[in-house]
């Protein structure tokens, strides 16, 4: 099998041509239909239709089980109903932070299996070292699936490289010039594809597919686990990436004398409204987010002190957005994470300060919290999952596990 090293910018692969590709392509986004249905939607002859499936079927990727009636279905002659194979193939997917990596198996249709998260400290580690441990977890992973590995995909705050997934710059980690899927693919022979891209990236196409994001044109996605803020873009499903690093939401400045940030501004919004800026943490010491869910809680129980905590943070995040806005003109804007908890609880903070942007007003965007949980993972399982779904015979031949 040829063996391909690719980043994870571009576009989410689009399924090709092949009447197989886009059926296991519904399948999977669906989880479930009936054979008749996705004859329909696809617009393919019934002849060609069940070539497709008998070959998914034969691939192992697709099952067929006994109709479901559904109330107001046309009559006639039932259609069976098409799901992923349970033992089908998977992929691993992780995130990695500063301080741990989370991973996932999951199957066709979004179905996550076992998931993990390990202290692993990569805040000012050698790279080579911790992503050697962490393809070590992600080859446990996949072999304790027993199933086929179709892909494999590593979501973390930095900027990647457009042609190989190099990680450029990823201030979180302290990582310079890192070529992350290469070490990542030279510890994975047996996946057929390595990726390695921006976690925002991958959270937005988790939200776009499968979340609040989904029928959304132009879609924002802004992203906070605990440490730094990233963004993504969207635009019908395909990821705006300018040369490569586009959309690093997280520096678009909201207060030009405020705290200094790592990447040489001050007062970008990370270092304005991330968990550590609640805490008055540092890069080495970035608080527990613990803590934060503390604050959150007082807020919501009225504390004057942490509601003014919180209600600062999100007035700097409607800040950025407004910038956003006008720079981009989302129809749908997704805020993840701690980002989704400042929307809840302080709503008209963060909907005041986006009233600035004379786009937002005209156009009035949707804004809401996600609603994917882990969606840098499930994001991630995603992308990793494009290569099969445009070549559903990948892994003819491959042995479970490897
Ligand atoms: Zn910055």
């Amino acid at each position: 099998m040829n063996k391909l090293v690719v980043q994870t910018t571009t576009a989410y692969p689009q399924p090709s041509e092949s009447a197989a590709a886009r059926l296991l392509h519904l399948v999977h986004l669906t989880g479930s239909v009936a054979r008749a249905e996705a004859t329909a939607q696809l617009g393919l002859p019934r002849s060609t239709a069940a070539e497709a499936v008998a070959e998914l079927v034969e691939l192992g990727l697709i099952a067929q089980g006994p109709p479901e009636r559904q109330a107001g279905a046309p009559r006639g002659r039932p259609s069976p109903q098409l799901y992923p194979d349970p033992a089908g193939p998977v992929v691993v997917a992780a995130r990695l932070d500063s301080s741990e990596a989370e991973l996932a198996v999951v199957g066709l249709g979004g179905s996550v299996g076992q998931r993990r998260r390990v202290p692993l400290p990569a805040y000012g580690s050698d790279p080579r070292q911790t992503l050697t441990v962490l393809a070590g977890l992600m080859r446990e992973a996949a072999a304790g699936s027993g199933r086929a590995c179709a892909g494999a995909a590593v979501g973390l705050a930095g900027m990647v490289r457009a042609t190989d997934g190099l990680v450029h710059s990823a201030l979180h980690l302290d990582w310079e010039s890192v070529p992350a899927a290469e070490i990542l693919a030279a510890e994975l022979p047996g996946v057929p594809r390595v990726e390695v891209g921006k976690d925002a990236s991958f959270a937005a196409l988790a939200e776009h597919y499968r979340g609040a994001g989904r029928g959304a044109r132009t879609l924002l996605t802004l992203t906070c686990e605990h440490i730094g803020i990233g963004g993504a873009v969207l635009q019908g499903g395909v990821p705006f990436t300018g040369a490569g690093s586009a959309v690093e939401a997280g520096h678009v400045v909201v207060d030009p004398t405020g705290t200094a940030c790592p990447c040489g501004m001050r007062g970008c919004l990370e270092v304005s409204a991330d968990g550590r800026a609640l805490l008055g943490g540092t890069p080495s010491e970035p608080g527990d987010p613990a803590e934060v869910a503390e604050l959150l809680r007082r807020a919501e129980e009225g504390e004057r002190s942490a509601g003014g905590r919180i209600g600062a943070a999100a007035a700097n995040l409607g800040r950025a957005l407004a910038s956003l806005a006008n720079l981009f003109d989302p129809d749908c804007v997704v805020l993840s994470g701690l980002l989704g908890e400042y929307l809840r609880i302080a709503p008209e903070r963060v909907h005041g300060e986006l009233r600035a942007s004379v786009v937002a007003r005209t156009q009035s965007p949707k804004v809401v919290a996600g609603s994917v949980a882990s969606p840098v993972l499930i994001g991630a399982a995603e992308q990793a999952f494009g290569r099969l779904l445009a070549e559903p015979r990948l892994l003819r031949g491959a042995m479970p596990g490897t």
